[in-house]
């Protein structure tokens, strides 16, 4: 599943190349008919990234796009719509295209292949949005109630800085929480944006076993915690993928991002235990059972 920071990518490549230019939106597959007739025609005027969720702003309405395990945006265009060609699942990457256009001087976009929800569309490109698991079109108060429900998003702070009220805001969610850190990370409602690869990377690089109860963190724990996440996420945004091996600390294996996520049954780099791994509600947890004792 894409973690926050695809969808902060998503958000500003959005931004870039279709806020307050008007676009046409379809549904091709025709699951979102109704949504696209009241969004098109319009000039969507900014895009926002909350945890893993994707939020489109045109005047009081608000396009709601979760992407899900296997949702996509794909985007294509001429030379003068640049960016990623898919931010989301993985998908392959269709053949660069010869553009044409119509007489209003809109690119004619390829036929939709396979089911494309929704597709948006302005004259010098198109990008089509499939397999999400949520896309609908919100009123203020149905925005004001959903982003009510998400925890804070390490990525909503000032560059280079730490916000002492969302650092305060995450310390308390956990607090409350009855369960492991491990699950209460994965809580949308604790923090949001974090998904299986932050998980396990942010509790490896603090030392702090996934099976310590959320509520009996210290408070340096959890402030350490938020600030190894807001720097692994920024690195994320700014790299395009997840990768918490720093340069150096490979060990010989180039090819490595990870520190415990997906090394099961491996020496760990820093202590050489063997990496665990166990399903934790259904998403596999793993750890070093040498780096992160519980106390
Ligand atoms: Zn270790």
């Amino acid at each position: 599943m894409p973690e926050g920071h695809t969808l902060h990518r998503l958000a500003s490549q959005i931004n870039r190349l279709f806020a307050g230019r008007t676009w046409r939106v379809t549904s091709p597959q025709g699951r979102f008919d109704a949504g696209a007739a009241r969004l098109t025609g319009r000039a969507p005027e900014r895009a926002e990234a909350h945890g893993k969720q994707l939020f489109v702003h045109l005047g009081p309405d608000i396009w709601q796009v979760h992407l899900g395990l296997y949702g996509a945006f794909s985007f294509r265009g001429d030379e003068s719509f640049s960016g990623a060609d898919t931010l989301g699942a993985p998908r392959t990457k269709t053949q660069t295209l010869s553009p044409e256009y119509d007489e209003a001087g809109w690119i004619v976009p390829e036929a939709p292949a396979g089911a494309v929800r929704a597709r948006v569309h302005v004259p010098n490109g198109w990008a089509d949005l499939r397999g999400p698991s949520k896309c609908q079109v919100l009123s203020p108060m149905q925005y004001e109630a959903v982003t009510r429900r998400l925890g804070p998003d390490p990525l909503h702070q000032p560059d280079g800085q730490i916000d002492a009220a969302l650092a305060a805001q995450f310390q308390q969610n956990l607090a409350r929480r009855r369960v492991s850190v491990g699950a209460a990370l994965m809580d949308q409602a604790v923090i949001a944006g974090v998904g299986n690869i932050y998980r396990a990377e942010s509790l490896f690089a603090e030392g702090i076993s996934p099976d310590v109860a959320s509520a009996v963190l210290a408070e340096e724990q959890s402030a350490a915690l938020w600030a190894r996440l807001t720097a692994q996420l920024r690195d994320g945004v700014a790299e395009g993928r997840i990768r918490t091996l720093r340069p150096g600390e490979e060990r010989r294996q180039p090819q490595r991002r990870h520190w415990v996520y997906q090394h099961q049954g491996t020496p760990c780099l820093r202590c050489g235990e063997i990496i665990r791994m166990r399903e934790l509600q259904g998403r596999r947890l793993y750890w070093c059972p040498g780096c992160q004792l519980v106390p």
